[in-house]
């Protein structure tokens, strides 16, 4: 069995795999593209604190425990991955990257990779959303002067020092960039396609579910879940308020086009930028399983649980409604289950 992917989601289903009774090595492999434990918590910039982290669920079996809340949460999550990994036995491969998944010879799927291929009866992809950034296209982009850059290059406030700064996205990082770069720009802008919603009171466990079945139900039918913020809405917390107050979330609906110095309005109204940062959210990284034509009419992968319609053999884990770490946590040990029903009549290799 072939798990591609180290981070909640391939880790949690390594997790299970082994409780499970299926060994590392002999059994199945976990493939990883990066250079180090941590999923894509690894690349995440360094002003975003563990404290800054709302709702991290540990990995299933290993609390994480007394973490400074100051530090910056790409090292202490890379830590507790690098520990959690060690502790289970889990022998992580990496770097390897896996380009391509194909149909194999004698029902079995042809994984091919950096470093060389693999045969398997099954395969968890858990690959994330993080190396696939999506940037929206815009009448005159290419004209732009200033610099433009996805969240996923984020490099922290300090860099906006005395620039003009348009952000773009009404989702967290959104947010959490302005609330960062107002107080070091020369000015910021907000745009946001849709009217941000503000949410009062905790985003409970009915909250959560309520979201999650609505994801469930989009891709159920095959369609791609919309962006996380249009299921969740933004916590309404101290510093949104203050965001709010301040004007620094002061949103305006979507430029039009985008000049040379800026952007402009279709009623002429402008905006002069040295920076546009598109927090503009992610896509799945499943390009490697292009071969195997999974994907529906609508644009997306119809799935029941974990298990892909089109080829029972093959599970997604972590995406749509398992986006988040608990999702990933709970849609780990869905998959192995379904994986064990699948193997029962036969013996398993890796
Ligand atoms: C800025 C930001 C903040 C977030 N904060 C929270 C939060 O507070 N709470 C929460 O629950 N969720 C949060 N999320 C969502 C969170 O990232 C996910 O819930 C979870 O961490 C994703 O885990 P994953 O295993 O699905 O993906 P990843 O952590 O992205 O892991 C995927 C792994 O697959 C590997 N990979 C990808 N493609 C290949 C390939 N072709 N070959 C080999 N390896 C490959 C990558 O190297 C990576 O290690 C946040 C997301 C973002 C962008």
């Amino acid at each position: 069995m072939v798990v591609v992917g180290a981070g909640q989601a391939g880790l949690s289903s390594a997790y299970h795999l082994r409780r499970a009774g299926f060994e590392p090595d002999r059994d199945f492999v976990v493939l990883d593209h990066s250079p180090a434990p941590g999923g894509a918590w690894q690349f995440r910039w360094p002003s975003l604190t563990y404290g800054k982290v709302h709702g991290m669920h540990a990995l299933p079996g290993m609390e994480l425990r007394d973490a400074d809340p100051a530090r910056a949460s790409s090292e202490v999550i890379g830590e507790y991955f690098d520990r959690y990994e060690r502790t289970f036995g889990l022998r992580v491969r990496r770097p390897v990257d896996v380009r391509a998944v194909r149909e194999g010879s004698g029902g079995r799927l042809l994984v091919e990779t950096s470093e060389g291929d693999w045969s398997t009866r099954a395969l968890i992809n858990a690959t994330g959303t993080w190396d696939r950034p999506f940037w929206p296209r815009y009448p005159g982009q290419e004209t732009f002067r200033g610099r433009q850059l996805h969240t996923s290059r984020y490099p922290g406030p300090e860099a906006f020092a005395g620039q003009r700064v348009i952000v773009v996205g009404g989702g967290a990082s959104g947010t959490q960039h302005l609330l960062e770069i107002a107080p070091y720009a020369a000015a910021t802008t907000w745009v946001t396609r849709r009217p941000p919603v503000f949410r009062e009171g905790p985003f409970d466990e009915e909250a959560g579910r309520a979201a999650v079945a609505l994801v469930e139900e989009r891709v159920r039918q095959g369609l791609p879940p919309r962006s996380v913020v249009s299921v969740t809405g933004l916590p309404l917390n101290d510093a949104i308020r203050q965001g709010l107050e301040d004007g620094v979330l002061d949103r305006r609906p979507m430029f039009d086009r985008i000049t040379p110095d800026g952007v402009e309005w279709a009623d002429g109204r402008r905006v002069a930028a040295d920076v546009i940062l598109w927090a503009t959210g992610f896509r799945p990284s499943v390009e490697h399983l292009a071969p195997l034509r999974l994907r529906e009419p609508g644009g997306g992968i119809r799935v029941e649980g974990t298990r892909a319609v089109a080829d029972p053999r093959i599970h997604l884990v972590g995406y749509g409604p398992s986006a988040s770490t608990i999702g990933a946590n709970r849609a780990g040990r869905a998959a192995v289950r379904d994986i064990r029903r699948l193997l029962a009549e036969e013996p398993v290799a890796a």
